[in-house]
């Protein structure tokens, strides 16, 4: 079980899919596993199988577009276990329109979750993992941080500036901290249930038939967290195999 028993691994989203798969995978091997999300009573659920199973699991209320939420769900594992191993900011939203249709509200939430979130976990967690002098930002990104879809270009953006900031974090924080982007390709998960364009949900739905299953993204991250420390997984891009 090599370098993942015993680290703080905190979770962003952590109450569905890619986060939650995250969330059993890392227990399993040994982590302590602290959730963020704001769906409690799915943490709640997700935290006791994990406990029953003979792991360790938290949780806290967490909204990522909030800075102090996010420094609080930071402050409060660093408080728990004395340090903070790796933050996989995992949390994101999907709502794909096409731009003409004007749903401007979803461009704003997707910006704040999606690009927000992530540079709140990187604020928390940064000085943090300095200190220390070690850490691990697991950022999830996308196969939409490569190329842009139809109805796409706003998350797409979002997670085209994810790759941004991961590789421009990569590059500043060196030294004793990893860096690692994972892109997945389409995934199962509740991802595409907050798509309200009618448009985008019928092609959305075509193309989840050849959804891989969370657990493949978890097994990414994980891969990326056990390698020694003088080792930094930089990208990780994983597709199903029938994909285009
Ligand atoms: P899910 O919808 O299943 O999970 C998204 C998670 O994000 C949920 O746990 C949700 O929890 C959380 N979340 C949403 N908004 C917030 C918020 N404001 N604060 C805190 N948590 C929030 O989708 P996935 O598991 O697929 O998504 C995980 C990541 O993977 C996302 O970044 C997504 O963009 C990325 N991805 C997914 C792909 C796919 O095909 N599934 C493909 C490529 C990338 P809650 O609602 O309880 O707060």
């Amino acid at each position: 079980m090599p370098n993942v028993k015993g680290k703080v691994v905190l979770i962003t989203g952590a109450s569905s899919g890619i986060g939650e798969a995250a969330a059993y995978r890392l227990a399993e091997r040994g982590a302590h596993v602290v959730m963020g999300a704001r769906r409690t009573d799915r943490l709640e659920a997700i935290a006791s199988e994990i406990r029953a199973k003979g792991g360790s699991a938290e949780f806290r209320t967490l909204d990522v577009t909030s800075r102090e939420r996010m420094e609080a769900f930071v402050g409060y594992a660093a408080g728990r276990f004395g340090r903070v191993d790796v933050i996989v900011n995992n949390a994101g939203v999907m709502p794909l329109s096409p731009l003409a249709a004007l749903k401007v509200e979803e461009w704003d939430r997707m910006i704040d979750v999606n690009i927000r979130g992530v540079l709140h976990g990187i604020a928390a967690g940064l000085p943090l993992m300095q200190q220390q002098g070690f850490g691990q930002f697991v950022n999830i990104a996308s196969i939409g941080a490569y190329s842009v879809t139809p109805t796409a270009s706003v998350y797409c953006a979002t997670k085209y500036a994810v790759r941004a900031i991961t590789e421009g974090l990569r590059l500043e924080a060196g030294g004793d901290i990893r860096v690692t982007l994972v892109s997945p390709g389409v995934t199962e998960s509740e991802l595409a249930d907050s798509i309200s364009n009618e448009e985008a949900r019928q092609a959305m739905k075509e193309y989840r038939r050849i959804a891989i299953p969370a657990s493949a993204i978890a097994s990414s991250i994980l891969y990326a967290i056990e390698q020694p420390d003088e080792v930094d997984v930089s990208e990780i891009i994983v597709r199903p195999t029938a994909s285009p």
